[in-house]
């Protein structure tokens, strides 16, 4: 610990604020004055200090960069004195996230959305005055007359308000704000001269009648009231809970079969009886909330207008699998839901619903939340305990899986939000009961997000085996009267399927035998007039930017495979793309899928290649 950024030290306001969050320091060991009399010569506890306070790491960066815009050298070297991390090591760290900034920058950030869904909405046309064209990921931030920086962001999971930005303002009380719907680049200045109010809910339950479950208190419950919560029914689920014992409640979650909601579809009373029945102490519970699929913002809803579900579920889940304390981590772009579901947690608290004795029961839980810092890749499960341990998000090989050396090298269950909130009806109706609806195999009500050219882009609950063509109907159809193109299912792991896959019925099973995935709920529509070939070209890009780089079919097969989506694209244009790309661009995609480490590499050319197989992409311009 004695390398460090020559000659850095840090603002009293940057100081101000990590200690904010650290505490004073201890003694001149971890970023006190030096005192030789008082801390002599020994720095005893170092080690065991590491191994502590690592884990602060990415909130200490927040804390820093919410001050002034930015981290700057002497922030960094005090945080790393502060904690005891290897300068180096920070370093490494804090470049791995897009929403770090390391250089100079305004106090105010722009991120302006241009993922698929903002793009498919006319996004594009935003940027022409402040940003580099397109094609130039990441591109470089430009200077605006107001003191603002603005970005290109991958999706912000506001897909259903496309197009989208989301605005961060560094300061005294710092605060983040989304616009949406933007119709013009003049609203988004305008909005950055607003007083900085946090983003309000857009959602929309389902207008169908039917078993709407899931979001049954969306837009009903006061998300910012316990009593509101209890008056709809919450909190009867967690003492049904402690009246079942803990094996009575996952023998309830393995009878109702419920399935992963985050993409994977791993059994969730399996996941948890591995977790219950492991000897290692402590055990840890894990909410991924780092949604950043792009088309995907079901979670973002949940967590903004029903919080106190999701600690319920939690609780219920920690008490089941033998935790006694949890962690949400949300993504960096969801301000409004870290506000929401840290004030759920603080009246949980007070309310004796969290703490040593939960419900006055021998139970002890409590939470925090962690923020993401927008790094995609974050959302595979040991790579966001990578990041919760402040290290780069980088997934780690599997086996040992999470049950047995997950968080800090303990057992932890990790569930998605929408996999935990079903948790609370399983309970309360008792799993048999609450099969009953969908299939056999794909039990229960599903969430899909639907986005793109549809006439009410929104969210939606449906029993699964609803067809994607009755879900399309219910969503208004393609908008404005025009044909259907294409449908994009799961996001950008996903895949393609045309208007011939309408009647398919939305399961697990039959995505998986039409050779596709309902993934993280994604259902995006393109019409007739939708540039297929940007859309590719696009989601290449994302794969290109969102791969950790640990492994190499990954991180140069996404470069190659960006470089051929643009000969391939520029080819169609002039009605020439060649056989010899595509037949490179399948083989490319196999070696990915065969020889990467991780779900982002094994399916970053799933979408493309779905493209080019089912609906003859490159094939429309001319020849191939
Ligand atoms: Fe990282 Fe890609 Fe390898 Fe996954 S597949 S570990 S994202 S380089």
């Amino acid at each position: 610990m004695d390398l460090h950024i020559v000659g850095a030290e840090p603002s009293d306001e940057e100081r101000a604020a990590v200690d904010a969050l650290l505490g004073p320091p201890e003694s001149g060991w971890f970023g006190g004055r030096r005192n030789a009399v008082a801390d002599g010569r020994t720095s005893y506890g170092g080690l065991q200090t590491v191994t502590d306070r690592r884990d602060l790491l990415l909130p200490a960066l927040h804390a820093a960069q919410d001050r002034i815009g930015w981290i700057s050298r002497g922030a960094l070297n005090y945080i790393c004195r502060r904690l005891v991390v290897p300068p180096a090591e920070a370093w490494g760290v804090v470049t791995f996230y897009h929403l770090f900034e390391t250089e100079p920058h305004d106090p105010i950030a722009i991120h302006v959305c241009d993922d698929i869904a903002c793009r498919l909405r006319g996004a594009e046309s935003l940027f022409a005055e402040h940003l580099a064209p397109a094609g130039s990921h990441p591109a470089p931030s430009t200077r605006h007359a107001a003191p603002a920086a603005w970005h290109r962001s991958p999706c912000l999971g506001l897909c259903d308000h496309a197009p989208a930005a989301l605005i961060v303002r560094a300061g005294a009380t710092p605060s983040a704000d989304v616009v949406t719907s933007i119709a013009s680049a003049a609203e988004i200045t305008t909005a950055i001269q607003g007083a900085g109010t946090t983003a309000r809910s857009f959602s929309r339950a389902s207008d169908e009648t039917g078993p709407i479950k899931l979001l049954r208190r969306v837009g009903v419950v006061d998300p910012t009231s316990l009593e509101s919560y209890r008056t709809h029914g919450g909190y009867r689920a967690l003492a049904r809970a402690f009246a079942l014992g803990p094996a009575g409640v996952i023998q309830q979650v393995v009878t109702a079969n419920l399935l992963g909601r985050g993409g994977a579809a791993f059994p969730t009373g399996r996941k948890w009886e591995a977790v219950a029945r492991e000897a290692a102490q402590p055990h840890f519970i894990v909410c991924n909330a780092d949604e950043s699929e792009p088309g995907t913002f079901k979670d973002r809803i949940l967590l903004e207008d029903d919080p106190f579900a999701l600690i319920e579920a939690m609780t219920i889940a920690a008490f089941a699998t033998g935790c006694e304390h949890g962690f949400i981590y949300i993504r960096g772009e969801y301000p409004l839901a870290r506000q929401r579901v840290q004030q759920a947690i603080d009246t949980a608290r007070a309310a004796g619903l969290l703490g040593a004795r939960v419900m006055e029961h021998a139970v002890a839980f409590d939470l925090e939340i962690r923020r993401g810092a927008g790094a995609y890749i974050c959302g595979e499960e040991t790579a966001l305990f990578n990041s919760l341990e402040g290290k780069r998000g980088e997934p780690r090989s599997k086996p040992p899986f999470p049950a047995q050396v997950g968080l800090f090298g303990k057992p932890t269950v990790v569930n998605n939000v929408e996999t935990l909130f079903n948790v609370i009806d399983i309970v309360l109706e008792g799993g048999e009961a609450w099969a009953q609806v969908g299939t056999k195999a794909s039990t229960g009500t599903r969430l899909f997000c639907l986005s793109g050219h549809v006439t009410r882009p929104g969210l939606y609950e449906a029993p699964f085996g609803i067809t994607l063509g009755e879900l399309l109907q219910r969503a208004g159809g393609v908008a404005n009267g025009r044909a259907l193109q294409a449908i994009l299912l799961g996001g950008a792991a996903g895949s393609f399927v045309g208007p011939d896959a309408l009647a398919m019925p939305l399961t697990f099973e039959d995505a998986r035998a039409a050779g596709t995935t309902l993934g993280s709920g994604v259902v995006m529509v393109f019409d007739d007039t939708a540039d297929l070939t940007d859309t590719l070209l696009r989601i290449a890009q994302f794969m290109q930017d969102e791969s950790c780089g640990q492994c190499v079919p990954c991180r140069v097969g996404t470069v190659r495979q960006t470089e051929l989506l643009e000969r391939l694209r520029d080819g169609a244009r002039r009605g020439a793309a060649t056989r010899e790309d595509l037949l490179l661009l399948t083989e490319l995609g196999q070696a990915m899928r065969d020889a990467s480490i991780c779900g982002l590499g094994q399916t970053a050319s799933s979408a493309i290649e779905s493209a080019v197989s089912r609906l003859q992409v490159f094939r429309q311009g001319g020849a191939a």
